[in-house]
C-alpha cells in the first residue's frame, strides 16, 4: 500500500486512522507523543496511590476525592470541597489547604487536564470511543453539552438540601478509583454496574457521552480551565489543509472551531474551558498546526512548508 500523500489539499483522513498522515510525516512516536505521556501519567499517578496498599510505601494516600502526599501535603478535589461546603458542615484546615493547592496546580496546567491526564475513567471512555470507531457506530443520541452544568447544579443542590455529599456514592470517578486502589467493591455491585454503564453509554448511545456531556466533575474542572495558564494554540493554522484529523481525535471538537474556522485576526488560542489539554490534536496534525503555550502568547508562526 502506498503511503498517503501528506500535502494534497484537502486531505481528509479516516475516522479509524486519524493519525495516518501524522505518522507518515512525523513518524509513529511523534504522532503519539502526548498520548503516550498522558497514559504514562495516568498509570503513574495510579501507581503512586497503589504503592501504599501493595508495597506499604504510602506516596499518595486516599482517593482522588481527598488524599495526602507522604502523609503530609493534603489534596482535596474542588467539587468534593464545594459539596462539603454547601452541606453546611465545618471543614478542616487541611481541606482548605488541599483544595487551594489543587486549584493552583490546575490553574497552571489547565483545569480539565485532570480529565485527560489523571482521571482513570478517561482510560475507559477513550477505550469506549475506540470501540465505537472500530465498530463504525455513527449514530449518537444528542445531549446538550450544557447537561453537565445542570448535573453539577443538581449535585450541589442535593448536597445543600440533604446535608450529605450524596454524589460521591454514585460518582463513577470516585468509585473506579476506589476499586482500583482498594478493591473494595465486588463484581455485580451497583458501583461496577455504574462504571460498565458509562462504558456502554459512551460506546453505543452518545459519542463522548460521559466525559464530554455529563460528568459534573469535568464541569467543575472546566470552570478552572477557563482561566488557566497552559493553552493549546493553533499558531500555525494558516497551514491547515482541513484533513479533519484533529476533529476526529478531540474529545471536545467544538473547541477547535473558533481557532480553525474563526474570523480573520481571531486568537489562535483554544480558550474554552472544555479543552482537556490532552495534546492529541498536536499529535495527529501532520501540518504541526498546534502546540502547547501559555494564554498570553497569541502569536502565530509561518508555515514551514510554504502555502498549502
Ligand atoms: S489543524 Fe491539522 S489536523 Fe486539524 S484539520 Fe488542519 S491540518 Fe488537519
Ligand atoms: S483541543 Fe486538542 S488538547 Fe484540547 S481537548 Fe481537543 S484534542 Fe485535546
Amino acid at each position: 500500500m502506498s503511503a498517503p500523500n501528506p500535502f494534497s489539499t484537502p486531505n481528509p483522513v479516516s475516522r479509524k486512522h486519524p493519525a495516518a498522515l501524522a505518522v507518515a510525516v512525523k513518524g509513529r512516536l511523534a504522532a503519539h507523543k502526548w498520548l503516550l505521556l498522558r497514559r504514562a501519567t495516568q498509570l503513574g499517578v495510579l501507581g503512586l496511590f497503589l504503592s501504599g496498599p501493595l508495597l506499604g510505601l504510602w506516596v499518595l494516600k486516599g482517593t482522588l476525592a481527598s488524599s495526602t502526599l507522604f502523609d503530609t501535603v493534603p489534596f482535596t478535589d474542588p467539587l468534593v470541597f464545594v459539596q462539603s461546603l454547601v452541606t453546611g458542615h465545618a471543614l478542616a484546615a487541611s481541606a482548605w489547604i488541599g483544595v487551594g493547592l489543587l486549584i493552583v496546580v490546575y490553574m497552571v496546567v489547565g483545569g480539565r487536564s485532570f480529565c485527560s491526564w489523571i482521571c482513570p475513567v478517561n482510560l475507559l471512555t477513550d477505550g469506549a470511543h475506540a470501540a465505537r470507531v472500530g465498530l463504525d457506530i455513527k449514530g449518537s443520541l444528542p445531549i446538550p453539552r450544557a447537561a453537565r452544568w445542570w448535573l453539577l447544579g443538581t449535585v450541589l443542590g442535593v448536597s445543600a438540601l440533604t446535608g450529605v455529599i450524596a454524589w460521591e456514592t454514585l460518582n463513577p470517578v470516585t468509585l473506579l478509583h476506589r476499586e482500583l486502589v482498594f478493591g473494595i467493591f465486588l463484581a455485580g455491585s451497583v458501583a461496577w454496574m455504574l462504571i460498565i454503564g458509562v462504558v456502554l453509554f459512551d460506546t453505543f448511545v452518545t459519542n463522548r457521552g460521559w466525559c464530554g456531556h455529563l460528568c459534573p466533575m469535568g464541569a467543575a474542572y472546566g470552570l478552572i480551565g477557563a482561566a488557566s495558564l497552559t493553552r493549546v494554540s493553533g499558531r500555525n493554522r494558516a497551514a491547515c489543509d482541513q484533513c479533519q484529523a484533529c476533529y476526529h481525535v478531540c474529545p471536545e471538537p467544538h473547541v477547535l472551531t473558533p481557532v480553525l474556522k474563526g474570523a480573520e485576526g481571531s486568537t489562535p488560542l483554544v480558550l474554552s474551558g472544555d479543552c482537556t489539554n490532552c495534546g492529541r490534536c498536536i499529535d495527529v496534525c501532520h501540518r504541526d498546526v498546534f502546540a502547547f503555550t501559555h494564554r498570553f502568547n497569541r502569536s502565530s508562526v509561518p508555515h514551514p512548508h510554504g502555502s498549502p
